[in-house]
């Protein structure tokens, strides 16, 4: 909805580090027993504390573009790096654009998962790659030794290979990689502030649309989809089928290693806590429980309708960085009028907004 002729600067700031595995998980491994578990989560949390450190300091604020539509023949420009098991990023090429896929399983799923990406992104909203102008597509894998997580770094995607033992591969979930390179969307849209609700509806957007790539990538209606976030992430013998549930919050884990999953579904059970920057991957449960609710109200394919509104009200231009659910559900609802005149979606998402308990209109 760009109705200042595309040329209206929008202000972008360097994310904080955000990586798909929360800190309240990695805090229940580093406190196991088993050392070599513990070693791994400890080592990830350190890693990713410094990274949260170092990005707060070199935060910066660019002026960019609102982006233009893109041409429906727009191709990726993907390239992966191997980061050898060492830190330094990004490492070496080893798949560029149009290359055949090689040996490395890890390698091609990275490269796949960052197509179905920029294919939703375009097929769906016309969109042209993370920042509507082409931007290229980095990623590295490989990272670290037993690196339990995934993240954007502000330019770019790095995947651990995980520790075996609770995590697998980080590049096995398409949604992870949506979700992941959807904080870079955010990043150069509507820019939400990483902390408390903001920071809620920040990671709430991620999984948005990160489950809607892997839907669209499997030809899934609302219906059908799984509804999880890191679905084949956790290795075999850990109890819990994923990371996070849009469609059941709370329910995707509960193991002796990780704990139980904490997220709410509703505001009834909105959790106050200071970790995990005001409890960003706890409470996007609820926000994203109303997507699921929406979606699975209107039927068909989420990202036509239900996944539309969501993309107007998050690059439409009047999302503040520090709004909260109610001002989120509201331009939900003034997105769904503006862009659909029969009504239906509008009372479908004050009505999904209202299951969770929050006030849209
Ligand atoms: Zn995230």
């Amino acid at each position: 909805m760009t109705t200042n002729g595309g040329f209206e600067p929008v202000i972008r700031r360097t994310p904080v580090f955000c990586g798909i595995v929360p800190p309240h998980i990695l805090d229940h491994l580093a406190q196991h027993e088993d050392q070599a578990l513990s070693d791994s989560a400890l080592r990830t949390l350190q890693h990713d504390s410094a990274a949260r450190t170092r990005r707060r300091i070199t935060a910066v604020r660019t002026l960019t573009a609102v982006a233009a539509p893109a041409a429906p023949d727009a191709v990726p420009h993907r390239t992966i790096y191997d980061a050898e098991h060492g830190t330094a990023l990004p490492g070496t090429e080893v798949r560029a654009e149009g290359s055949e896929p090689g040996q490395d399983a890890t390698v091609n799923r990275a490269y796949a998962g960052l197509g179905a990406t920029f294919e939703l992104y375009l097929k769906a909203y016309e969109r042209n790659s993370i920042d509507g102008n082409g931007l290229p597509l980095n990623a590295s894998v490989h990272y670290d030794v037993n690196y339990d997580n995934a993240f954007w770094n502000g330019d770019q995607m790095v995947f651990g290979d995980g520790d075996g033992e609770i995590f697998t591969d980080f590049t096995s979930s398409v949604d992870v990689i949506g979700h992941e390179l959807t904080h870079g969307v955010t990043q150069y849209t509507a820019n939400l502030e990483y902390y408390g609700q903001s920071g809620a509806l920040n990671e709430s957007v991620s999984d948005v649309f990160g489950s809607l790539i892997k839907q669209y990538s499997l030809g899934q209606s609302a219906e059908q989809a799984d509804w999880l976030i890191g679905e084949g992430l956790l290795a075999p013998g850990v109890h819990g089928v994923a990371l996070r549930s849009m469609k059941a919050p709370g329910t995707a884990y509960d193991d002796p290693r990780l704990g139980k999953d904490p997220q709410p579904a509703t505001m009834q059970h909105y959790v106050r806590t200071s970790r995990d920057n005001g409890g960003v991957h706890i409470n996007s449960g609820i926000p994203n429980h109303a997507f699921y609710l929406l979606a699975t109200a209107l039927g068909g394919n989420a990202w036509d309708r239900a996944g539309q509104i969501w993309y107007d009200v998050l690059t439409g231009g009047e999302l503040q960085s520090d709004a909260d659910f109610a001002d989120f559900a509201k331009l939900t609802v003034a997105a769904a009028k503006a862009r659909y005149q029969t009504g239906e979606e509008s009372e479908a998402a004050l009505k999904a907004w209202a299951q969770v308990g929050v006030q849209a209109s």
